[in-house]
């Protein structure tokens, strides 16, 4: 064997895709298949191990070898590996995913959050690339975060930081499942801005089906769609302001689906960037699009099996 590769894995509520990545970030290899909570814990991995399986086989193919196993899932992940809750997975809340993939496989693993996932992806081979210090946020059915503050993954100490999706823009706002009150999530991912929409319009029956479909509308001059997206827009603003002012970032990244109509968002987003972060906060603040697109879990968790977090960036950034 004269080259290693890492298997990187993204586990969401609906798929679970896996590729062998080189050292380079270049994907060499696919595989996926249909998450199927409902299916039950043994089954669910004893679909992720035979995926693993087949990468681990198809590198040896290449003549290399798997230096380890990196993994994003969804929800809130502990910083031993352990994922604590998952509302999308729920057969593996409770469950170490990282000490099981280890045992089984006699390799390095890390586990952590999606978006955590993500923004390393980023970082390592995206729009992050030029930045020191900043914070993705996915913008999808919910809102994720994952933090890279001084080009290392920002997880904190319980391995929950960085979920911006749950900063309270309003005290008393629309009740969230996270048990709070008036989270951004609410009012800026994609069921935020539909609810946005429908609260504007007065219409809880009628109208657009998705944000997708608002996004359509208001491209076209309608005023509520228009104002649908401001909304989100504004209370985006407003907790990116506090955001900047708490760490100073460098830049944020905006990913997920709804990120498409970062036109829409901007204006309102910026007023209130502009009124309420400090000047020297705002000034060097770069907005920029996420460039990774779906490969951005995979290569970002794979991305994490380097001898040290910054170490990969840098071979990232030299290839
Ligand atoms: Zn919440």
């Amino acid at each position: 064997m004269t080259d290693v590769a890492v298997i990187g894995l993204d586990i969401g509520g609906t798929h679970c895709r896996g590729a062998l990545v080189t050292a380079t970030g270049r994907v060499l290899e696919w595989r996926r298949f249909n998450t199927d909570s409902a299916a039950g814990l043994t089954v669910f991995l004893h679909r992720l191990v035979h995926l693993c399986e087949e990468l681990r086989e198809a590198a040896a193919s290449r003549n290399m070898a798997v230096r380890g196993i990196g993994c994003g899932t969804a929800g809130l992940v502990e910083s031993t590996g352990r994922i604590r809750t998952s509302p999308n997975l729920p057969m593996l809340v409770g469950f170490d995913l990282q000490a099981y993939l280890g045992q089984h496989f006699r390799l390095p693993v890390r586990v952590v959050n999606d978006a955590d996932a993500s923004a390393w992806g980023e970082a390592c081979y995206g729009s992050g690339r030029s930045l020191d210090s900043f914070l993705t946020v996915t913008l999808g059915t919910g809102v994720g975060g994952g933090l890279v503050l001084q080009r290392r993954l920002w997880r904190g100490s319980s391995g929950g930081a960085g979920e911006i999706g749950h900063l309270a823009v309003e005290a008393r706002g629309r009740p969230c499942h996270c048990g709070s009150h008036g989270c951004l999530e609410q009012y800026a991912s994609g069921t935020g801005i539909l609810l946005n929409y429908r609260e504007i319009s007065g219409s809880q029956q009628e109208g657009p089906a998705d944000s997708v479909a608002i996004a359509r509308l208001a491209r076209g001059g309608d005023a509520t769609a228009i104002a649908a997206f401001r909304c989100a827009g504004r209370y985006l603003g407003q907790a990116l302001a506090g955001v900047v002012n708490l760490l100073s970032l460098d830049g944020v990244v905006f990913a997920g689906g709804v990120s498409d109509c970062l036109d829409l968002l901007r204006p309102a987003m910026v007023q209130e960037l502009e009124e309420r972060a400090f000047e020297v906060n705002f000034r060097s603040l770069q907005l920029l699009a996420a460039s990774c697109g779906e490969e951005a879990g995979v290569l970002g968790s794979a991305g994490l099996l380097g001898s040290s977090q910054s170490g990969a960036c840098i071979s990232a950034a030299r290839s």
